[in-house]
């Protein structure tokens, strides 16, 4: 970048001395001579207005006039009447003009006027050595109150070459101030730029490394100071993901190794004292089922969370009746009707409800709460899914009359492994994940979701989704 940016100013510096020594040594003969031209006609045409306008004409002033002018501009008038009846000079005067030119001059000034028909023209003529200069301007002026004259002005042009050695010399000198200028500039900035740069590169790969708790330092640039920011919001979230993993390692071993455990002691048991007894031994069995069964739960309730925060699981998103979901769903749980005497109903809204929806995760969801209202419903075997109309949204409610939830534990049951104190039990299937599971799908939907509960009275799980028109 220093390299780089040094490069840069260098090039700007030479380009901006370039286009000055252009303008200064190439162009100035140019506009110098050209400026002549001007003020030459401009005298000419100031005094040939005062001989040819006015009715009166103060001779002597007038003459006066010239050489004052001719000595202020440096210039040489000679005026002759087209009759040839006068002539004047801006040296015949008392106040003599300044520079006299010779005759050839005039001479010449005049031919070339009367070739260009007395239209005014202007040119260049040198001495014999080509040293001097002198710029032409000839004129014919017409006048009603007096002969008609002809006007020539001749004035030496100073030649440029020493003024444009003199540019020359002093301009190498700026050019080279302002190389070493644009350099000093350039290694300044490209420091104060790479230094913040270089600090954040050996941050990140501390960062890299697993150092999570480095922070990243601004400067005073902005994009600088995002960067930064940005840089410093990586680490806190990258920190953050490594507890959340942590913990996660914790509690899944820690949940892995009670089933297995189970399993492995009452193996054993069978083995080695209920083998031959038939009844024990098929209780025991019934154990090991049931934990291989929560294994297989909680294995599949982790591999769905993790996937669905890792953002792995896209959602499909399409027109789903909710209530035929919950529907079907709940028809899977009519045996407990029957052999547990659970009362289990759906209360819909007469219409289809139809929501923009992943169908297999919100089933998920549905399946979550209702398999909850069930496994928390206590003593009062009653579960009830309702559909409501909540404005232009859908509000699905999965309410109980079972234990509740005390209040210090709501906030806590949506993550992951919380379970109410004290009431979460193995006997209960659960793996306690299934509301973070749910939490994480609702969430993906942008849906509002919540819970009221009260111990002893039950619990309504609900959340709302957008109705589609
Ligand atoms: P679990 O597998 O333990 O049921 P969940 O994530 O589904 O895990 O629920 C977390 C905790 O929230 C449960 O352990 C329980 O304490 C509480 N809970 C969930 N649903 C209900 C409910 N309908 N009634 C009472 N408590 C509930």
């Amino acid at each position: 970048m220093r390299f780089r940016l040094t490069a840069y100013f260098i090039f700007f510096a030479l380009a901006l001395m370039g286009m000055l020594w252009l303008f200064q040594t190439m162009f100035l003969e140019q506009y110098y001579e050209r400026e002549m031209e001007k003020k030459i006609q401009t005298a000419v045409s100031s005094l040939s207005f005062q001989y040819s306008a006015s009715e009166e004409l103060d001779l002597e002033a007038y003459l006066v006039e010239i050489g004052e002018i001719s000595n202020a501009n440096d210039m040489y008038f000679y005026i002759e009447a087209e009759d040839e009846t006068f002539s004047i000079s801006s040296t015949d005067q008392g106040s003599a003009g300044r520079y006299y030119y010779s005759r050839s001059g005039v001479d010449l000034a005049r031919e070339r006027l009367i070739a260009n028909n007395g239209e005014p023209v202007t040119f260049k003529i040198s001495n014999q050595t080509g040293e001097t200069i002198t710029q032409v301007y000839a004129a014919k002026v017409d006048s009603e109150y007096r002969p008609n004259v002809r006007f020539f002005a001749f004035a030496p042009l100073t030649p440029m070459g020493p003024a444009v050695g003199i540019l020359a010399k002093q301009l190498m000198t700026v050019t080279a101030i302002s190389l070493v200028v644009a350099g000093i500039l350039a290694l300044y900035i490209s420091s104060r730029i790479a230094r913040p740069i270089r600090s954040i590169t050996e941050k990140a790969s501390e960062l890299a490394e697993g150092h999570y708790d480095v922070q990243f330092q601004g400067s005073t640039y902005r994009e600088i100071n995002n960067l930064a920011g940005t840089l410093n919001a990586t680490a806190a979230a990258l920190s953050k993901t490594e507890q959340l993993q942590r913990d996660l390692m914790a509690n899944v071993s820690h949940d892995l190794r009670t089933p297995i455990t189970m399993v492995k002691s009452y193996a054993e048991m069978i083995r080695d004292i209920s083998g031959g007894n038939e009844e024990k031994r098929n209780e025991h069995l019934g154990v090991i089922i049931e934990e291989s069964d929560r294994l297989s739960y909680l294995v599949n309730d982790i591999l769905t969370l993790s996937r669905i925060q890792a953002g792995v699981e896209t959602m499909d998103m399409q027109p789903v009746d909710l209530q035929k979901t919950a529907e079907s769903i709940l028809s899977t749980y009519r045996v407990l009707e029957e052999q547990e005497g659970f009362s289990i109903r759906l209360q819909g809204l007469p219409q289809p409800a139809l929501v923009n929806a992943d169908v297999h995760r919100m089933e998920q969801v549905l399946s979550n709460l209702i398999s909850n209202a069930v496994r928390y419903s206590g003593d009062v075997k009653d579960v009830e899914v309702v559909f409501l109309q909540n404005k232009k949204r859908l509000r699905c409610e999965v309410r109980d009359k079972g234990i509740g939830i005390a209040p210090e534990d709501i906030p806590n049951i949506w993550n992951r492994y919380e379970r109410a104190s004290s009431r979460g039990s193995r006997s209960k299937q659960g793996t306690g994940l299934g509301l973070s599971i749910t939490k994480e799908i609702l969430e993906r939907h942008d849906a509002k979701y919540g819970v009221e509960s009260k111990v002893g009275e039950g619990s309504t799980f609900w959340f709302e989704l957008p109705l589609i028109d």
